[in-house]
């Protein structure tokens, strides 16, 4: 892409969070930015208005990835509306945190549905557009927890995990085509995510991380922004965490 192309970003889960910091970084007079989300609209339409502010523009759609004609039909309306994606950052992602034993089946099949087959879901429907440019640029959330494991959270973690085989694979499938796939893995970043947790679990947070502070998803906006650019033509298949220092 020249410096003066116009590029469409797709991120899913941009009401809240890491996806709403995503959508905002990527705010640019040239740059089109997609996003979804699960249900909160008024949340969306402050991601909607941040991006506005800072000079881009996004519209955000009320999607479920876990549902294969929601997504089908979130992206014909973008690729029917700009003819391309450039990039695909697939964020969103649930917790339904338990220990093994008290797991629900319900509990396993929607953290599987939601970040695993949401991020297949959306691949798939951007592979096409990406092969014909022969070029873009495919990043996915992962975690932490997908590489070290977390006990009560073994839906998650297992799903996490699921996201960095499926990137390196995808990576190898789609390199002749010019497209890029990498995986991102946060470790403890300051959301409604983890704000649902108790003092006592953040405080044993903090003892793990090296860097002694909790995460901003500014921090992971960084590496997204980076991953998206020119300079990161030949970086694919990788995982970067970007954790203070959990994994090292
Ligand atoms: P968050 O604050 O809970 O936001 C989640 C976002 O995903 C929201 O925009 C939500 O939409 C959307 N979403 C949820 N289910 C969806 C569905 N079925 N279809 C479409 N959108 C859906 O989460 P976050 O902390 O920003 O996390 C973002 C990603 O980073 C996740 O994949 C998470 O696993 C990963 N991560 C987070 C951390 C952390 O410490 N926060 C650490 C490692 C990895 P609504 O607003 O409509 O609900």
């Amino acid at each position: 892409m020249s410096a003066t192309e116009k590029r469409t970003v797709v991120v899913t889960g941009g009401s809240r969070g890491i996806g709403k910091s995503i959508c905002t970084a990527f705010a640019d007079p040239d740059t089109t930015v997609y996003f979804n989300y699960a249900s909160n609209h008024a949340a969306a339409a402050e991601t909607e208005r941040l991006v506005q502010e800072a000079g881009g523009r996004a519209t955000g759609i009320c999607a479920d990835i876990a549902s294969e004609t929601a997504v089908a039909d979130f992206f014909q309306k973008i690729v029917s509306e700009t003819g391309r994606v450039d990039v695909l950052v697939n964020n969103a992602g649930i917790t339904r945190d338990g220990l093994l034993v008290r797991t629900k089946t319900a509990d396993w099949d929607a953290v599987m549905d939601v970040n695993l087959k949401g991020m297949f879901l959306c691949t798939r429907a951007v592979a096409k557009p990406m092969i014909k440019q022969h070029s873009g640029r495919i990043i996915n959330i992962s975690s932490v927890v997908g590489v070290v494991g977390n006990a009560g959270q073994s839906n998650y973690a297992a799903s996490k995990a699921g996201m960095i085989g499926f990137t390196k694979s995808v990576a190898r499938e789609l390199a002749s085509r010019n497209i890029t796939v990498n995986a991102v893995a946060p470790g403890y970043i300051v959301t409604d995510m983890t704000e649902a947790l108790s003092e006592k679990v953040k405080e044993s947070m903090l003892q793990q991380i090296p860097l002694g502070r909790l995460g901003q998803p500014e921090d992971i906006t960084a590496v997204i922004l980076f991953l998206a650019s020119r300079q990161a033509n030949y970086i694919t298949g990788q995982v970067i965490h970007v954790s203070g220092g959990m994994y090292i």
